[in-house]
């Protein structure tokens, strides 16, 4: 068979044809012979163990029984028929029972012979059964190469609909590499391989089919999700290269008035070491000549809006515009409330743009922006619509990037400049702002091609929130700590979830709760603001200046005000049903206290009754305040595809590796990455030359890449 390839569609493979090849691709995207080759068990299972019936446990889960098939029964149901056979060893019996294909299993299915059984066991109506187990006769068993690991490949419920089960799996498996073992070339260096004592290639693959041994397969293991993280990561980091050396970015070399009058007459409060640094990294990106498009990282309230703000002042020494971008209307207002305020002795002028905006004061805007008059624009997405063309932008800031899409970011290089719409237009610099910290590792995976900055540093002098888990039964109790605290002169928060699939329930949940808080709170000696997304947005405005100015006590809200809204004498958030609430979106909650002098506090109320997944998330809540940390357990949770939503999922859809479990193997890929591009950018050197094709033939495969920034 000379004529078969690596890249041989596996339908000419032994045992495959046209219809299981159609099915492998429709259900698990598997084309040629590399990808079945790199389709990899997710566990083992030992094949060389049997169990006895009597031996059986209620939360047994997959395993083998030696034994007889001595009744077999059709017992019709409402919802079409069962097939069940009496399973029978020398200690018991249990049932096996079959929901499709019944016919041809009926038929094939010999009485009173001895059988492997190999499946999952249940425990239900006190008797065990097995469904839909996988066997075969003793005799043929004898015959098959049993080795102590057998691999168990992912399925799907149309693949073992359709008899292509675990077994039918590893035998196209043996057949392949009865084709192809041995054809594979080597992917990394000799010195990797040395370095890291890797086995090669093709033992790797052979390993983690057949394993031999243990040992062979952890090695196996090792070597796979190594060599997956690291070209994963040298994708990443060329691109990041390559972005440097094509895209030019303007070189913003002076730092001049603004930013030094700034600096020494206007600034509030001293700078934290961290912003310190990272307002340095970013002076350094914009005079190199290429694009910056940084990350900038720091939780809740570790000031990065002062960090914005000088870099924008650094554009506009340099006479160019800037754009700051946020993802709602109450966060852009307070942007610019913010910004105009420390800008006040200053000659620069800033406006408003959001979807409130008036067409008289959009077209003053359109005009100044255009004519050069107009320094920062602050706004929400109603800045990106084509209407608004800058003289120069220069620099683009994207506040809270986790609520904005890759394409919108995309949109604003385009905003170049007005004078420029001719080829070779100069994007302008990027920086983007995460309302959450990002896990290290999750960081690296998915903006791997960005450069990232972090301020791990709160401004001084900030209390701890102390947080409590309460339940509703403890609400009288809540209810008397918010009068003490109302009657210290703090404000307070009441936040109801607002989730878009149960918008009615939740809207009736808010007003209820609004109800009981007014009744429990009353006028005139307690005043009360509501905010929802039904609002029009003037008058959720109203009602927040209202609560800003001190006019209201308690804050009654959805989460329209979870990120970034900064009134720093609001000491208590109170969270209804907090157990609806992620992770992320709990932290960013409680980042809207504790921003004043005073102690602030947290309480999460819940139902009595929680998932272990809501226990820990409270549990989380209550024994710290480390946003990274937190982001740490989020991720555990809720896997890395949900944590960063759909758009970045391409890059995490590893086959071998997991980025949580195998943190470390990433350190050290991305480490090795970057060296051998640090010395070798465009990977000619003789001794990356197995790399470089393997790279070469992955970027052919474009999957990844299509879907990041
Ligand atoms: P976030 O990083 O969550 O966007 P902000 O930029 O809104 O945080 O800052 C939170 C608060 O901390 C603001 O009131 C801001 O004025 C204040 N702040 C920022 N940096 C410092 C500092 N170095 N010292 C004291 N207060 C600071
Ligand atoms: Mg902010």
């Amino acid at each position: 068979m000379s004529t078969i390839n690596l890249h041989t569609s596996i339908e000419s493979l032994k045992g495959v044809g046209v219809a299981r090849a159609d099915l492998l691709r429709k259900e698990l995207g598997l084309r040629t012979l590399a990808d079945l080759m790199h389709f990899f068990p997710n566990r083992y299972i030992d094949r060389t163990q049997f169990f006895k019936i009597n031996q059986l446990q209620h939360n047994a889960t997959e395993l083998q029984l030696v034994g007889k098939i001595t009744q077999l029964k059709t017992i019709q149901q409402k919802r079409g028929s069962r097939l069940v056979a009496t399973f029978v060893d020398e200690t018991g019996s249990i049932e096996m029972v079959w929901f499709r294909g019944i016919k041809w299993i009926k038929e094939s299915l010999k009485i009173n012979t001895p059988y492997v059984a190999f499946g999952k066991v249940n425990w239900f109506n006190g008797l065990y059964n097995m469904p839909h187990p996988e066997l075969e006769l003793v005799t043929a068993y004898k015959k098959s190469l049993q080795t102590a690991m057998q691999p168990i490949y992912p399925s799907t419920e149309m693949l073992s609909k359709r008899g292509v089960t675990n077994r039918v799996m590893a035998k196209m498996m043996q057949n392949l590499f009865v084709e192809v073992n041995n054809r594979f070339q080597e992917t990394l260096s000799e010195n990797i391989i040395n370095d890291f004592q890797f086995i090669s290639k093709n033992e790797a693959l052979f390993n983690v089919h057949f394993p031999k041994n243990q040992h062979l397969l952890t090695k196996a293991q090792e070597r796979l999700k190594f060599e997956e993280l690291f070209f994963i990561q040298l994708q990443l980091i060329r691109k990041n290269l390559i972005h440097k050396t094509k895209i030019k970015g303007f070189i913003f070399d002076i730092v001049g008035n603004n930013f030094n009058n700034f600096y020494k007459n206007y600034l509030p409060f001293e700078l934290t070491k961290a912003q310190k640094r990272v307002i340095k990294e970013i002076r350094k990106d914009m005079i190199t000549g290429a694009q910056m498009n940084r990350l900038l990282q720091g939780d809740v309230g570790s000031g990065k809006t002062i960090v914005a703000l000088f870099t924008q002042l650094i554009a506009i020494d340099n006479n160019y515009q800037t754009a700051f971008i946020a993802p709602t209307g109450i966060l852009a207002n307070q942007h610019f409330n913010a910004i105009s305020e420390l800008l006040k002795g200053l000659d620069i002028n800033v406006m408003l743009l959001t979807g409130a905006t008036k067409t008289k004061e959009r077209n003053i805007i359109h005009k100044a922006l255009e004519d050069g008059s107009l320094n920062i624009l602050i706004g929400t997405h109603a800045l990106l619509e084509d209407k608004v063309q800058f003289k120069n932008l220069g620099l683009a800031i994207i506040d809270e990037q986790h609520r904005f899409g890759v394409a919108q970011r995309a949109k604003l290089w385009m905003k170049g400049s007005a004078n420029e719409a001719i080829s070779g237009a100069i994007p302008p610099h990027i920086l983007v702002m995460t309302a959450t910290p990002i896990p290290r590792t999750l960081a690296m995976s998915v903006y791997g091609d960005l450069d990232i900055s972090v301020i791990d540093e709160l401004p001084p002098g900030r209390k701890e929130i102390k947080t409590a888990h309460r339940f509703d039964s403890n609400r009288l109790s809540v209810f008397k700590f918010m009068k003490e605290e109302i009657a210290k002169g703090r404000q307070i928060y009441v936040v109801y979830p607002l989730i878009k699939e149960s918008q009615k329930l939740d809207f009736k949940d808010l007003m209820d709760g609004y109800e009981s808080i007014a009744r429990e709170f009353s006028k005139p000696t307690y005043q009360i603001s509501i905010v929802h997304g039904k609002m029009k947005n003037e008058d959720k405005d109203f009602e927040m200046n209202r609560f800003l100015k001190g006019e209201t006590q308690i804050m009654v809200a959805t989460t329209v005000i979870e990120v970034g809204v900064d009134i720093p004498n609001a000491s208590v958030m109170v969270i209804e049903s907090a157990e609806r609430f992620g992770l992320s979106q709990l932290h960013q909650l409680r980042g809207r206290v504790g921003r004043g002098a005073e102690q602030s506090y947290c309480i999460l109320m819940t139902d009595f009754k929680l998932t272990t997944d809501a226990k820990t998330r409270m549990e989380t809540m209550v024994s710290t305040n480390d946003g990274f940390e937190i982001a740490e357990v989020d991720l555990k949770l809720r896997g890395p595809g949900d944590l960063m939503g759909t758009q970045q999922s391409g890059v995490l859809n590893l086959k071998i590796a997991d980025i949580i479990k195998d943190a470390q193997i990433l350190k050290q890929a991305r480490n090795i990455a970057q060296q051998v591009l640090k010395n070798d950018p465009n990977l000619i050197f003789e001794e990356h030359k197995s790399i470089k094709k393997a790279y070469q033939q992955m970027s052919k495969n474009k999957a990844i890449w299509a879907n990041i920034s």
